[in-house]
């Protein structure tokens, strides 16, 4: 979404008490598409207009029918999809002006839970398969061992792995931060598990 006007996002300050890039997700867990909105750090892009605001949002399920826009969301344009943000929102008042300086465009991805997939031990090729001199498996895909798909860090540990293997490099691969053995975490999460 792109809003040639920072009204959507003073109102998201105003509903969260967060500046945007300092909240996490924003979850309506009563919306049908079980929509999602992230306000990320402004500028996002390099040379970003002042005025302009960016941000994305996503539906898990995008096949149900909205709460306030009663079509799936798969067929929805996308100023009915930011109509029906809106409306979970609240921000009915603004809406009509919202709408009309923003840019909404809507992108299918359905292959973006693959990674998520059960699969068996062995599923995934290491990332320089036993015996390969000159190939090697970069990306999500391929087994990293004790790592976590779906990060960036995921891929760019896969390429340090193959091109210091491959090229028998003798440098060390960024570690994988274990959270789960920090206890300013744990402690962390067991606040939250109590509020
Ligand atoms: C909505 C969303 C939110 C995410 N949020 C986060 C996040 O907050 N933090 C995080 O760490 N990760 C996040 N991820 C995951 C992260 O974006 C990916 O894991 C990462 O970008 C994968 O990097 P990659 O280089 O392996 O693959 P990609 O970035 O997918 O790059 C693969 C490239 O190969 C190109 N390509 C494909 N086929 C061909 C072909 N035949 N010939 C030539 N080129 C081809 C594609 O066009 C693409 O540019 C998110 C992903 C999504 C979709």
């Amino acid at each position: 979404m792109t809003f040639r006007d920072p009204l959507f996002f003073r109102l998201m300050q105003q509903f969260t008490g967060n500046e945007a890039g300092t909240g996490g997700l924003v979850t309506f867990k009563d919306s049908n598409w079980l929509l999602s909105v992230v306000l990320p750090h402004q500028p996002h892009f390099i040379d970003q207009p002042d005025d302009i605001r960016v941000c994305w949002g996503y539906g898990l399920f995008p096949n149900k029918p909205g709460n306030h826009v009663h079509k799936k969301m798969a067929e929805c344009t996308g100023g009915e999809i930011l109509t029906e943000l809106c409306s979970h929102l609240r921000f009915d008042v603004h809406a009509p002006y919202i709408l009309e300086s923003a840019i909404c465009i809507p992108c299918m991805m359905p292959y973006i839970t693959s990674q998520f997939m059960p699969r068996s031990k062995g599923d995934r090729p290491p990332v320089v398969p036993r015996g390969s001199n000159n190939l090697a498996f970069i990306g999500q895909f391929c087994e990293i061992p004790e790592d976590v798909v779906f990060t960036v860090e995921y891929s760019v540990r896969s390429a340090q792995t193959a091109v210091y293997s491959l090229l028998k490099l003798d440098k060390k691969i960024s570690p994988i931060y274990k959270g789960h053995h920090d206890m300013s975490v744990l402690l962390n999460s067991f606040k939250a598990m109590l509020k």
